[in-house]
């Protein structure tokens, strides 16, 4: 099985290109807010976790965390920097989309949507 969203063919433009490393960019800030959500729920863990218990196993997972790179702290600077590509990407993007507006209607509630314009091609929204 092949996956057309991986798949570059020779007729991909720069365009295309950003486009698909926008996609991988998100995720990859998904992923890390995943982490970063995560740290947090053990922090809580941690904070009545009674600490005059035999083994402490929080050692190992600090001396973990810093071989992997995963502690909070590195975890938030991965944000930054993956947040502040994005918008190099999105601004590199915007520059070389021939924009494809559509107008649509997304729904609210019952009764009533609301009118969008976006780009079919980068999403950008008008
Ligand atoms: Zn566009």
């Amino acid at each position: 099985m092949t996956d057309s969203s991986t798949h570059y063919s020779a007729e991909d433009t720069t365009l295309t290109l950003l486009l698909h490393i926008r996609k991988n960019i998100k995720h990859k800030i998904d992923s890390v807010n995943d982490m970063i959500q995560s740290n947090d729920q053990l922090m809580n863990h941690i904070y009545h976790y009674s600490s005059n218990k035999s083994a402490n196993p929080l050692e190992e997972y600090s001396q973990l965390c810093n071989e992997c790179n995963c502690s909070s702290e590195q975890l938030n600077k991965q944000i930054l920097s993956l947040t502040t590509y994005l918008h190099q990407i999105n601004n590199q993007i915007n520059t070389l989309c021939v924009h494809d507006w559509v107008t649509d209607y997304i729904d609210i509630d019952v009764e009533q949507s609301m009118e969008i314009t976006y780009c079919s091609i980068c999403e950008k929204n008008k």
